[in-house]
């Protein structure tokens, strides 16, 4: 038992909008909304969490607002923040799904035992293992101009990765996009495709095999979450490696993806997962089977960014780098005191204790929703 006990518990909902609408197979995202927590101690220590939703994959930024501050604050409030298995099991038995919810209480509960006791969070969770990691922009404005001006000033950047989103416009815009992106910069660009369950699963391979002309890294997601067994005859049959997303949440979908095969690469995100330890979980099953992971992300702040990042510095082997450049290239602004490190096309580790990543109060005033919810 530590000597510290949680006081306050307190919700903010934010909306922070985008430089530019990103396009997806499962539609179109203009802004980032989440549910930030901030928890306090009785010591004056404060945890950060964010729970980043998005309606058409996880869930919904009112609802998980609601799941924190009417289902698991009253579990919370004099407990100590440093027990979070115990935490993390109450969620579960109090409320099913809304892994969000449970990714920004472990978020704010590790946040706050590691400055306690000093250490940061990937050291919490195992150590770490790399202090940075190759970053990924993904490629989803539906003005394919306007996103080759942002390459290019992304390229100057250092950024070498970038991932088209595909599936939204037709075949031939997705091939075209492709084709321009290895014309301009040749094999030091580093590819990969992601469908958002964008392809209609009779045609799959058949496009899929188009691609393939452009050398992705890889193919994410091209067929429905619940299409698995589609999913699993795509990697069968398809040379260039296929990633799961939406189709693998947490420990049990991992399971059931070792077991029947359905991809060749798992996408870890704590939003899908309900935190960063369940991740790990996830990660550990796939690398059991061979399977690769890759960091994953949501519409986030660089909160949520932070928390990816310590994730995937613990992970043992990270062979296909990760995505966190919301908080750069995508968000208006960001609600951290400090820019989300990332610095020539590379996403740093935070130091520090905790997070290692501090939110200022003024930003969540700035980008508060205080609509009713009824
Ligand atoms: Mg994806």
């Amino acid at each position: 038992m530590s000597e510290h006990k949680i006081e306050q518990f307190r919700v903010h909902r934010i909306s922070i909008p985008a430089k530019a609408v990103h396009s997806h197979g499962s539609g179109d995202v203009a802004g980032i909304t989440v549910a930030i927590l901030e928890i306090v101690t009785d010591t004056g220590i404060t945890g950060w969490g964010e729970a980043s939703p998005w309606p058409v994959f996880t869930g919904t930024a009112e609802g998980n607002a609601a799941a924190l501050h009417i289902h698991l604050r009253p579990h919370l409030i004099g407990q100590d923040p440093v027990q979070v298995e115990k935490h993390m099991n109450m969620a579960d038995k109090v409320i099913v799904g809304h892994p969000e919810a449970k990714a920004a209480l472990e978020m704010a509960l590790l946040d706050i035992t590691g400055q306690i006791c000093g250490l940061s969070v990937c050291e919490l969770v195992g150590g770490q293992m790399r202090d940075s990691m190759g970053m990924s922009f993904s490629i989803a404005n539906p003005d394919f101009d306007a996103d080759l001006d942002d390459i290019a000033a992304m390229w100057e950047d250092g950024v070498r990765i970038f991932k088209f989103k595909t599936g939204f416009k037709d075949h031939k815009f997705d091939l075209m996009r492709c084709e321009k992106l290895r014309e301009i910069y040749g094999d030091e660009a580093d590819i990969r495709v992601d469908y958002n369950q964008g392809l209609p699963a009779y045609d799959a391979v058949r496009c899929i095999r188009d691609l393939e002309a452009f050398r992705p890294t890889f193919v994410e997601q091209p067929v429905k979450m619940h299409e698995r067994e589609a999913l699993a005859h795509i990697a069968h049959v398809i040379d260039t490696p296929i990633m799961a997303d939406e189709s693998v949440f947490d420990p049990k979908g991992a399971l059931y993806g070792v077991q029947h095969r359905i991809a060749d690469i798992f996408s870890l995100k704590i939003m899908k997962s309900g935190g960063i330890r369940r991740a790990l979980e996830v990660a550990a099953i796939a690398r059991a089977a061979g399977i690769e992971v890759y960091g994953g992300c949501m519409f986030e702040t660089g909160l949520a960014h932070a928390a990816g990042t310590h994730l995937m510095a613990a992970v043992p082997d990270l062979l296909l780098q990760c995505e966190f450049y919301m908080a750069t290239y995508y968000a208006a602004e960001d609600i951290l005191t400090q820019p989300f490190p990332v610095k020539n096309g590379r996403v740093y580790v935070p130091t520090g204790p905790g997070l290692g990543v501090r939110v200022d109060p003024a930003m969540l005033e700035k980008y508060a929703v205080d609509t009713p919810l009824a």
